[in-house]
């Protein structure tokens, strides 16, 4: 492949191929087919979850600690996924670029009132994560990402590696198959660093205002947008409207 703009154009014909050899793969033959295939551009996103610090320990294991990690900070973040970043950057000397909205949260406060994220959570989630991140992925061929089919019905379909309309960039899913047992016995194992708020009932984070703990055996997501019609932010949604801004006092 010849590296430059947008190289991978020419994989959306191949990428059901590229399914087809990878499916029953382990995730290190998966992400190693990545990297081969796409290294330098290639990047991994992260919010510093379960399945995405396995993603990164994968990668240390390989020798990649240079591939960068793309890491969403919506200035909502928990104390606790800061710290997750900097131990995990500690411990493999990633590398950790943070991706930030043009509007600090006191700017869009002073803009769309103080709780856009419960106004207008959409508008919220696409000014501070999908818009960012798509600025960025535009330098990149293909992404990595900490996704799997058991997390719910939003991500079903989800497939090993696979074409990201949204983007127009191959995605690549090494832990598509695994489920939450899979990744916290691996975690175990290794010994990974992983944010501490999931030992007190948190199975997965995202920003504070909308994420909430969860009861024991409760479904994997339903802490995040709890008492929304949401499941998810939109980075990972195929169809995806852009949303309308509701102005602050309109
Ligand atoms: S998760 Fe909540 S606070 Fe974070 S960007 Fe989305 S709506 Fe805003």
């Amino acid at each position: 492949m010849v590296v430059g703009e947008r190289d991978a154009a020419g994989d959306y014909d191949r990428v059901g191929k590229f399914a087809a050899e990878l499916r029953g793969e382990t995730p290190t033959r998966i992400i190693e087919w990545a990297l081969e295939r796409y290294a330098p551009r290639l990047a991994v996103v992260s919010n510093f979850g379960p399945s995405t610090v396995t993603v990164i320990h994968h990668l240390a294991e390989l020798g990649k600690t240079d591939v960068p990690v793309l890491h969403i900070d919506t200035g909502f973040e928990f104390p606790e996924t800061e710290e997750v970043g900097a131990r995990l950057t500690q411990r493999y000397g990633i590398q950790i670029q943070d991706i930030r909205p043009e509007l600090t949260v006191t700017q869009q406060a002073e803009k769309y009132g103080d709780e856009l994220y419960k106004s207008d959570s959409d508008y919220c989630c696409y000014m501070r994560k999908v818009l960012p991140l798509e600025k960025v992925l535009s330098e990149y061929d293909a992404w990595v990402t900490g996704i799997r089919k058991s997390q719910g019905s939003t991500r079903r379909a989800a497939q090993v590696v696979e074409w990201d309309v949204r983007h127009d960039m191959i995605k690549v899913n090494p832990l598509a198959e695994w489920d939450s047992d899979d990744v916290w016995a691996f975690i175990r194992e290794n010994d990974i660093p992983y944010n501490t708020l999931h030992d007190n009932g948190y199975p997965s984070i995202g920003c504070w205002p909308c994420t909430r703990s969860v009861a024991e055996g409760g479904d994997e997501r339903s802490g995040r947008w709890s008492g929304l019609n949401k499941a998810e932010c939109g980075i990972h949604l195929t169809h995806f409207a852009t949303p309308q801004p509701t102005e602050k006092g309109r």
